[in-house]
């Protein structure tokens, strides 16, 4: 299963417009490759019918999410379309310690973010086949209100010409596609020793 062809664990930032289809490339990694670790952000947007708290998120209020930042809890964070979305610090470094490749679905504030503070971070960026596109899925998925298109319909153009920070794109036409390709950027998980090492 592991594929020697692929590069050592690292950290990997996949971002790119809202409404370009991050969460479906994620649910496809989360089937199919679960050697891939998937941070858990916290947030304190609303949940989805959909979603698990403590798997898709960590749904937060905003005193909470402020006493995180305070502890300096977060590895990173932002605020994006009226909502705090961030990283939870030690259960990447943790992860990245034992040698999994660890997968962060974060906006572009955030991906900035960690390129600074981490330089050996690989940033991808998920782009849309077309603008066109882009505003068909993100009007046609039902899932927020007409406030939160309108900000995140704003926020796209945005995000679009952040491509050129980004070390690589990968074009979503078709999610198993896209998810394939990014799994080959991803890097295979170290072997763990026998004996844990002391550190
Ligand atoms: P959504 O509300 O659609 O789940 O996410 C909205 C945006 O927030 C997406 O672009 C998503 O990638 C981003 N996001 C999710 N988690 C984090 C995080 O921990 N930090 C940052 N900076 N952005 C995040």
């Amino acid at each position: 299963m592991v594929d020697d062809a692929r590069p050592a664990a690292r950290l990997t930032v996949l971002s790119g417009p809202s409404g370009v289809g991050k969460d479906s490339v994620i649910e496809l990694i989360r089937a199919r490759s679960p050697w891939v670790w998937l941070s858990v952000s916290v947030t304190t947007r609303p949940m989805r019918d959909y979603e698990v708290d403590g798997v898709h998120y960590y749904f937060v209020n905003r005193s909470q999410f402020e006493r995180m930042i305070a502890a300096g809890e977060l590895l990173e964070w932002a605020e994006f379309a009226g909502n705090m979305y961030g990283t939870p610090r030690g259960a990447v470094q943790g992860r990245l310690r034992a040698g999994q490749p660890v997968l962060l679905k974060i906006d572009l504030q955030g991906a900035r973010q960690v390129r600074a503070a981490m330089p050996g971070a690989q940033l991808v960026f998920l782009a849309p086949p077309s603008v066109e596109e882009l505003r068909r899925r993100l009007i046609g998925r039902g899932t927020d209100d007409e406030e939160t298109i309108r900000r995140r319909l704003a926020h796209a153009d945005e995000e679009l010409a952040a491509e050129p920070e980004f070390d690589h794109t990968i074009v979503n036409d078709y999610v198993e596609r896209a998810a394939e390709e990014l799994v080959g950027l991803l890097g295979s998980p170290i072997l763990t020793p026998a004996r844990p090492a002391k550190d």
